[in-house]
């Protein structure tokens, strides 16, 4: 057994990544994928993402999306395990005796539930309640100790620290304790309104994609939310200099801070930096995305390669576990 700290995380795949994603979660996969230290296992999340409204082509679409935009932004399938849940069944085994030794009040308080049901009313299938469960399962089936995710998803790694407490009190030491890991940047604000955190779900023009082409990003950040008045405190320049932080120079950066102090800032100037900064920034990342979307029989081998190592832990964890559990 290796002796490497277990990293852990998973995304749903429900269309193209957008810049609150990869800021908040997936450009530290990738970086710890590099570090020695670590043993890393990323995961496209769709048993998740049928607590959602897609339908059955949509899925498989979007499994596959969303594989070709992890490649294309460094996931590295030699370095790391990379897998479709799904194709991993156990999962929703070990999320079932999870199941069984979670309070259902701890489950009613996650606001991720209380957001998602609002959002879809007219769907709040039982999946939504109890989808921090099998997120549960995802990381505990590998052992996971480290959980690179944005801060949204806090919450719900902390019901997996309490899951493990509970299964461990009741059926002896099993499993350990995880910590979410979080970016310098664990919340990117809404374009359109930047109290919210950056989501696809409240439509398109509130979130930058990393596959948006540069007029696009453009014609996005013309339409964001800035201050009335130059130098006037406002999340939502705040948010914008924190991604020119992120995808410009230095320098750029430190001008535009200075200019916002006193108050000679010019949104139509932040705007167009911004713009330019982040479409050089992931030009290479759509051009591969392009070349990985062309060759869909390449995107399933790697999958089926994940599948195969992922499965050997999760076969092996199970045997364990239904030991411990008593049935078998
Ligand atoms: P889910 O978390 O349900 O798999 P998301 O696509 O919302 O689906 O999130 C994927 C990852 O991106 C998660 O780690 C989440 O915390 C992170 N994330 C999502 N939105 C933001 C945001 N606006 N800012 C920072 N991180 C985010």
């Amino acid at each position: 057994m290796s002796k490497k700290k277990i990293v852990f995380s998973a995304i749903q795949p429900t269309g193209n990544l957008h810049i609150g994603n990869y800021l908040g979660a997936v450009r530290n996969w990738v970086e710890l994928q590099k570090n020695e230290d670590y043993e890393c296992i990323f995961c496209i999340a769709d048993y998740h993402a049928m607590t959602g409204d897609k339908t059955a082509q949509d899925r498989r679409d979007q499994i596959i999306l969303m594989a070709a935009e992890l490649l294309a932004l460094g996931i590295d399938p030699k370095k790391s395990t990379f897998f479709v849940q799904s194709h991993v069944p156990e999962h929703t085994e070990l999320a079932w005796i999870f199941n069984t030794i979670t309070p259902l009040a701890e489950l009613e308080r996650m606001t991720q539930f209380k957001d998602k049901s609002k959002k879809q009313a007219k769907n709040i299938n039982t999946g939504l309640l109890t989808y921090p469960i099998l997120q549960a399962a995802d990381i505990l089936m590998y052992k996971g100790n480290f959980v690179p995710v944005g801060q949204d998803q806090i919450q719900h790694v902390e019901l997996t620290r309490d899951t493990a407490r509970w299964f461990n009190n009741r059926y002896g030491e099993y499993f350990p304790e995880t910590e979410a890991l979080l970016t310098e940047t664990p919340k990117i604000m809404s374009l359109l309104e930047p109290t919210r955190k950056m989501s696809k779900s409240y439509g398109l023009s509130h979130v930058l994609e990393l596959a948006d082409e540069p007029e696009v990003i453009l014609a996005k950040l013309k339409k964001a939310v800035t201050a009335s008045e130059p130098g006037e405190k406002s999340p939502g320049v705040e948010n914008l200099l924190l991604l020119l932080k992120n995808f410009a120079d230095e320098t750029v950066y430190n001008n535009f801070v200075e200019a916002e102090k006193n108050g000679t800032i010019k949104y139509g100037e932040l705007k167009e930096t911004l713009a330019q900064a982040i479409g050089d920034y992931f030009a290479d990342f759509r051009e591969n995305r392009t070349q990985y979307l062309e060759d869909r029989s390449f995107l399933a081998t790697v999958l089926s390669e994940g599948e195969i190592k992922a499965s050997k832990i999760a076969k092996a964890s199970m045997k364990e576990v239904r030991h411990l559990i008593g049935i078998r």
